[in-house]
């Protein structure tokens, strides 16, 4: 049967997605090529975002922005990276649903006011956005996109403080929510977090060069050194004098995104000095501690569930067996949604190597289940290839609660943890077992020197939900 709906849709995978990447540079040196320099730390954070990236520059005193829809690589080419000179730089990656992707959302935001060019790049997601914009508005502010950035930026340019930095201070106190900012004035270059420390930022080094970045992975990729993380609360302004810090409010309890571990940042990188990977590692290992199967081998649901995967079967004494393959050339492929081709539509991605599975009792491993589509398809998939038993094992809590803090976890009733019971989300998959990793055994397996938001598990939001207004919309 043939699916009249012309309509395309997306081979994408059934997991959390990031809103956004942020990546900043000051170099005192005027020989240092800052956009080339961004340019490869956006590629390093592409994973963060692949709707639209951004670059702008700052040429003492004159700021030059690009920014486009599409990937970094699609973006830029030699003659426009070259057009770029400066001494700083602001780079932005963002992802969004189709709802909200449009040129006027993409960053970073170059604004003018009174006080000075301000060009400013945020990922996360204010709580209070809807209602600041509103009260704005009402006061006679124009928006020119849906972004909270422009909130922040409104919030600057009305502040009484005549300075750009304290503006940005001034307007981080008003505001609730997540946020990790890279600003660029004509003077210095910002990075701030906000009370919580939501979501990751660090500082690197690179001769006398200082980079912040979303995730230290883009440090590594133009050999600069890793200092440290931006400390919660923390304003961090970078100058021709070197570096300054101060903190804009009260220390709160930290609460980082535990999903930056599960999932979403790169294996490479080093969060409150803990290794992505390792951590990912330990996951497996607490997993295999709480799970109680009999199994003949240990398969990754690739790439997602690899590391977990390795920790499992380590921990467990279970061989590790590569029994699916991924075909690593699809990226973002659109396929026609004929009933043939939605059946078909996760072996485009993931194929099962039938003499690994055939008549194994298999522990599928995989991070997180978000809606449980792709988990049911892989585990139809591995039957077919001829397993006796499919297990389940997942490397994170069950997700049942949404995010409003800059990830997009679909809305709650899609969730297929908030609407079904442990027994209900294995049978409406397939899985002859399912086991989830507990709230405990996840915080265990982490090492980090900081505390953690756990809400899309336990509903507990430490900073609300605000007017309720979903990260993704
Ligand atoms: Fe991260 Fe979940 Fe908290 Fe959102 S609700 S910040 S995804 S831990």
């Amino acid at each position: 049967m043939t699916c009249k709906c012309s309509q395309q849709i997306e081979v994408s995978q059934d997991k959390m997605e990031e809103e956004c990447g942020v990546f900043g540079i000051y170099a005192p040196n005027n020989g240092t090529d800052v956009a080339n320099l961004t340019y490869l730390g956006l590629h390093a954070l592409q994973h963060r975002g692949q709707e639209s990236a951004g670059i702008c520059v700052n040429n003492h005193g004159e700021f030059n922005l690009h920014k486009d829809m599409g990937l970094v690589t699609n973006i830029f080419d030699e003659d426009k990276l070259e057009a770029l000179k400066g001494h700083a730089a602001v780079g932005h990656v963002r992802y969004s649903t189709t709802g909200s992707s449009m040129m006027a959302n993409a960053q970073p935001l170059l604004t003018n006011s009174i006080k000075g060019d301000l060009a400013i790049a945020h990922n996360g997601n204010l709580v209070d956005g809807a209602e600041m914009r509103k009260n704005l508005e009402s006061q006679g502010s124009i928006f020119h996109s849906t972004l909270d950035t422009e909130v922040i930026a409104h919030l600057v340019a009305r502040s009484f403080k005549d300075d750009i930095t304290e503006g940005l201070k001034h307007s981080f106190q008003q505001i609730t929510g997540a946020f990790s900012i890279v600003a660029m004035t004509e003077d210095c270059l910002m990075a701030a977090r906000d009370p919580q420390g939501f979501r990751p930022l660090s500082i690197g080094k690179l001769g006398d060069s200082y980079i912040v970045a979303s995730e230290t992975c883009a440090f590594d990729i133009i050999g600069a050194e890793h200092i440290r993380d931006v400390k919660p609360g923390e304003l961090v302004v970078i100058d021709d004098e070197g570096i300054t810090s101060t903190f804009y409010t009260e220390r709160k309890a930290s609460k980082f995104c535990v999903f930056e571990y599960i999932y979403f940042s790169r294996p490479d990188s080093v969060i409150a000095n803990q290794n992505v990977h390792l951590a990912r590692k330990d996951m497996g290992r607490q997993l295999a501690r709480e799970m109680d199967v009999e199994a003949d081998i240990v398969v990754p649901v690739p790439s997602s569930g690899i590391t977990a995967a390795l920790g499992l079967a380590e921990e467990s004494g279970i061989p590790y067996q590569k029994g699916i393959l991924r075909n690593r050339y699809v990226g973002r492929t659109f396929i026609q949604p004929t009933q043939e081709i939605r059946d078909l539509k996760v072996r485009i991605k993931l194929n099962p190597i039938e003499d690994i599975i055939e008549g194994q009792r298999v522990i599928l491993v995989d991070d997180s289940i978000v809606r449980g589509t792709t988990s049911q398809q892989v585990i139809r998939m591995v039957r077919e290839a001829g397993a006796a038993e499919v297990h389940l094992a997942i490397s994170s809590p069950p997700v049942q609660y949404s995010c409003y803090y800059g990830m997009d976890t679909s809305r709650r009733q899609e969730l297929i943890a908030a609407q079904h019971d442990l027994d209900g989300i294995r049978d409406h998959i397939g899985a002859d077992s399912l086991t989830y990793l507990s709230i405990e055994g996840l915080l265990n397996s982490l090492d980090a020197d900081c505390g953690f938001c756990t809400a899309c598990f336990d509903g507990d939001y430490p900073i609300g939900k605000g007017t309720g207004k979903l990260s993704f919309e």
